[in-house]
C-alpha cells in the first residue's frame, strides 16, 4: 500500500510541479545567455521526431527566460479573450481558453520532469522559484472576473449552446474551477475568502516545516553493540554511517525517517528502545513547543470550513467531494464504514495470532502498538518465508517490460517499438513508439527505470504531452519513472515482485494518457478526479498477479526457467498477510480525515481530544494507530488531500471490481478490453467518472472484489458457513 500511496502523490503532483533538466548541455550552450528569446530552444518548434522536446539542446539556463516569455505570451491571450468586444461565444471564449498559453503547456512539463526525475543543483535552485510562480500563475487565472463573467454568461446558457457532451463537460468544469476559486464572491465576502486562502496556504507550509523539523530533529543514538540485536547487518551498517554523519562515529543511529524506523520496529528486539522510537514518531507535531501542530489544525479546519460555507457548501468535507467521484461525504462514509469493520474483526484476530508468537517465544508481554512489526515479521517468517533475492531472479526488468507490453498487446493489439532517434535526457531513458492495432500511431511512451542520483524517490508516471484534437492532432507523450536497480556488468536489473507490480502500475497510468481520444486539452488522458486517478493504474496490476500471465514473462534470467507454482502459492498467500492491520492504520487515517472536515461548527476544536474521541467511536483498538495521527497528518494539513486521504482505497475498490469483470468474461476478454478502453481509458476527464465506470462494468462498483483480494471477508469454516459474520468477533 506504501508505494501505491506514493505512486499517486507523484501522478498527482505532476499536475501542476516539477521535472528536472539535462545535466550535460551546461557547457556547450552558453552562448544562448545573449539571446534568451531567440535562441531559446524551448521557445522554438520542435523539430525531433513527434515533435518531442529536443533534449540534446536544452540547458537549465534556457527555462527561467523561456517561462518567463511563455507566461508573457499566455496573458496576451487571456488579454484577447477579455477585451474582446463579440458576445461570450463558445469558441471565442472556452476554446480560446483552452489554446491560450500553448508555450507554456509545453514547456512547463519538460521542466517539472526534469527537475524531478533528473535534477541538478541548479535545477533544483531554479525550482524554488519557477515552480511557485507557474503555481500562482495558474491559481490567478481562475479568480479572473472579467474571464469568469463570459465563462458565467456561457454556463447559464447551456443547454440551448447546442453543444455535445465533451464540450459541456468542459464548459461546465471552467466554470467549477472559477467559482471554487472565488471568482463569483463579491465584496466583503470575496476579500474574506480571499484573506482566509493566504492563511490556509502559510499555514499549510507551517505545519510541514514543523513536522519536517520534528522528524529530522530526532536521533536515537545506540552506544552499546547489545542492543542492537536482531537487526540485520546492513541495517546496522547503514545506522553506523548516520551516527558518523551526525558526529558520533563508532555509534549506531536511527531516525524517524521510514528507512530507518521500520527496519528497527520490524527487527529490534529490545522492546524498551522499540518503545520510545515508536512513540517518538507519533508524537511529531504534539510535543507542545515551537513547532507544535495542534494549533494549526485548529485554524485550518476552522477557516477551511468558512470558506467552504461561503461558496455554499455545508462543510469543507461537501465542498470537495462534489468533484470527486465519490460526490458526497455520506457516500464516502459509507465505504469506509462497509470497510472498516471487516479489517477492524481480521485486526483484532492477527493480533491475538501475534499474541500467540510471543506467548510461544516465552516472552510473557502484552502485544502493544510498537510490537505490531517485530511479531508479524516473525509470523510472516515463519508462514511465508519468501526468499526475496531468489525471486527476483525471475523478473529481470527487460522482461517484466516485454510482459506488460504483451498484457496490452493481448488486451487492445497496441505494439511498442524502440526509437533510437527520439532525443532522451540521460542514456537510462528508452522510447517506444506506441501503435493500434491497426498500425496507426498511438503515441510515445518514455522509459527511465534506474536508480540514480539527481532522480526523486518513488515512481510515477507524467505526460510532456497530452493527447488532444483542438490544435490539430496532438499525440500523446508520457514518461513512467521508478526507482529500480541499476544493471551490474552482466547482471540485469532484478526487480521484486513489489517492482513488478509498481512497473505495471506507471504503465497503466501512461495507457490512460496513450489511449486518451478526446477533443479538448484540458481534459486529455488523467486529467480526471483524483478518486479516479488511480484507477486504471492500479486495475493494471491485477494481470501482474495472475499465474498465467506470469509463467509467460517470469524466467529465470540465468536458467531460463519459468517460475513454478510453488513460488506463485507463496506470492498469492503473501498477498494477504496482516492486511487487517494495513487496511485498519489506513482507514483510521482516512476517517479521521473525513470526521475534521464534515465538521460544519467546528469552532475551537481540540485536535488532540477529537482525535481519541473519534477513535473510540470507531473502536479501534490499542495495539494499532492510525496510520497519521492529526499533528504528523501532512497529507491533509500540509498537502492537498483534506477529506481526500480515503481516495486511495476508493480506487482499490474500483480496480478489483473492475477486475472482477475479466476474472468473469476471461482474463483477456475482448469485449470487455474494449469497453474498458471506450469509456474509460480514452475518455479522460471528458465524462463523469462514475457513469464512465457504469458504462464499463454494467453497475457502480462493490466492495466485496476488495474485500476478498484483501483477504478481509469473514472466515468460513469448514462446513462453508460464515463463522464470524461483519461486525461480529466470533471466531
Ligand atoms: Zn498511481
Amino acid at each position: 500500500m506504501q508505494r501505491i500511496v506514493l505512486s499517486t502523490f507523484f501522478a498527482l503532483m505532476l499536475g501542476t510541479a516539477p521535472f528536472r533538466a539535462h545535466a550535460d548541455a551546461t557547457a556547450s550552450t552558453a552562448s544562448h545567455l545573449d539571446l534568451p528569446i531567440s535562441g531559446n530552444p524551448l521557445l522554438h518548434a520542435w523539430t525531433a521526431p513527434f515533435n518531442a522536446p529536443p533534449f540534446e539542446q536544452i540547458d537549465v539556463m534556457h527555462f527561467a527566460p523561456a517561462v518567463e516569455e511563455a507566461i508573457r505570451r499566455q496573458q496576451e491571450d487571456l488579454q484577447r479573450i477579455r477585451s474582446q468586444s463579440a458576445k461570450p461565444s463558445f469558441s471565442n471564449t472556452i476554446e480560446a481558453l483552452e489554446l491560450a498559453g500553448r508555450d507554456l503547456r509545453r514547456i512547463a512539463p519538460v521542466f517539472m520532469n526534469l527537475y524531478s526525475a533528473n535534477s541538478t543543483p541548479e535545477l533544483q535552485k531554479l525550482g524554488a522559484t519557477l515552480l511557485p510562480t507557474l503555481m500562482s500563475n495558474q491559481a490567478t487565472l481562475f479568480v479572473d472576473s472579467a474571464l469568469f463573467s463570459r465563462v458565467k454568461s456561457l454556463y447559464l446558457q447551456r443547454d440551448i449552446l447546442g453543444l455535445n457532451d465533451e464540450q459541456k463537460r468542459v464548459l461546465e468544469r471552467y466554470y467549477t474551477q472559477f467559482v471554487r476559486g472565488g471568482a463569483g464572491l463579491e465584496g466583503a465576502e470575496r476579500a474574506r475568502f480571499k484573506t482566509n486562502v493566504d492563511r490556509l496556504a502559510q499555514l499549510a507550509v507551517q505545519f510541514n516545516q514543523n513536522l519536517l523539523g520534528e522528524t529530522n530533529r530526532y536521533v536515537l543514538f545506540i552506544a552499546d553493540r547489545e542492543e542492537l540485536q536482531g537487526l540485520p547487518d546492513d541495517v546496522i551498517a547503514t545506522a553506523a554511517e548516520t551516527a558518523k554523519m551526525r558526529g558520533k562515529e563508532g555509534q549506531w543511529a536511527f531516525t524517524l525517517q521510514t528507512p530507518s524506523r521500520l527496519p528497527f520496529l520490524t527487527y529490534a528486539r529490545n522492546r524498551g528502545l522499540r518503545e520510545t522510537l515508536f512513540k517518538a514518531y507519533v508524537a511529531r507535531g504534539n510535543n507542545g513547543n515551537t513547532a507544535d501542530n495542534n494549533t494549526i489544525i485548529r485554524e485550518t479546519v476552522r477557516l477551511r470550513t468558512e470558506n467552504a460555507q461561503l461558496l455554499g457548501h455545508p462543510t469543507f468535507a461537501h465542498f470537495t467531494l462534489t468533484e470527486n467521484m465519490a460526490k458526497t461525504p455520506d457516500n464516502v462514509e459509507r465505504l469506509l464504514m462497509q470497510l472498516w469493520t471487516p479489517a477492524l474483526d481480521n485486526a483484532k484476530r492477527e493480533r491475538d495470532a501475534l499474541q500467540q508468537v510471543a506467548d510461544a517465544a516465552g516472552d510473557n508481554l502484552q502485544i502493544a502498538a510498537w510490537d505490531w512489526w517485530y511479531y508479524s515479521e516473525k509470523l510472516r517468517q515463519q508462514r511465508y518465508a519468501i526468499d526475496e533475492s531468489a525471486l527476483k531472479a525471475y523478473f529481470p526488468m527487460p522482461a517484466v517490460r516485454a510482459g506488460a507490453f504483451d498484457v496490452a498487446h493481448r488486451l487492445w493489439g497496441l505494439s511498442f517499438t524502440p526509437r533510437n532517434d527520439v532525443p532522451v535526457y540521460h542514456p537510462d531513458v528508452e522510447v517506444f513508439e506506441v501503435h493500434n492495432a491497426d498500425g496507426s500511431h498511438l503515441g510515445l511512451l518514455y522509459t527511465d527505470y534506474y536508480v540514480r542520483d539527481g532522480k526523486r524517490p518513488g515512481a510515477w508516471a507524467s505526460p510532456y504531452r497530452l493527447q488532444s484534437a483542438l490544435d490539430g492532432i496532438t499525440t500523446p507523450i508520457i514518461v513512467n519513472v521508478c526507482n529500480f536497480a541499476r544493471p551490474t556488468g552482466d547482471t540485469p536489473s532484478l526487480l521484486s515482485f513489489d517492482d513488478v507490480s509498481t512497473l505495471f502500475h506507471e504503465f497503466g497510468h501512461a495507457l490512460h494518457g496513450l489511449m486518451s481520444n478526446v477533443t479538448y486539452p484540458s481534459v486529455g488522458g488523467t486529467q480526471v478526479p483524483r478518486d479516479f486517478v488511480e484507477f486504471p493504474s492500479q486495475v493494471m496490476e491485477n494481470w501482474a498477479a495472475q499465474r498465467e500471465v506470469l509463467q509467460r514473462f517470469a524466467r529465470h534470467y540465468q536458467s531460463g526457467e519459468v517460475i513454478s507454482g510453488e513460488w506463485l502459492d507463496k506470492l498469492d498467500a503473501a498477498a494477504r498477510f496482516n492486511q487487517g492491520f494495513a487496511a485498519t492504520e489506513y482507514l483510521s487515517a482516512a476517517l479521521l480525515d473525513m470526521r475534521y472536515h464534515m465538521l460544519s461548527e467546528p469552532g475551537e476544536i481540540d485536535p488532540q481530544a477529537f482525535e481519541k474521541k473519534t477513535m473510540r467511536e470507531l473502536g479501534l483498538i490499542d495495539q494499532i494507530a492510525p496510520r497519521y495521527t492529526s499533528t504528523n497528518f501532512g497529507h491533509v494539513f500540509g498537502g492537498g488531500y483534506a477529506s481526500g486521504y480515503y481516495a486511495y482505497i476508493w480506487a482499490e475498490v474500483l480496480d478489483a471490481d473492475g477486475f472482477q469483470a475479466f476474472r468473469q468474461a476471461g482474463l483477456f476478454d475482448s469485449d470487455t478490453a474494449t469497453r474498458l478502453r471506450n469509456e474509460v481509458f480514452s475518455r479522460g476527464g471528458s465524462v463523469d467518472p462514475m457513469a464512465a465506470y457504469r458504462r464499463f462494468r454494467g453497475s457502480e462498483p462493490k466492495v466485496d472484489a476488495l474485500l476478498e483480494k484483501r483477504g478481509l471477508q469473514p472466515i468460513i469454516d469448514d462446513s462453508g458457513e460464515a463463522k464470524g459474520t461483519v461486525g461480529n468477533e466470533t471466531s
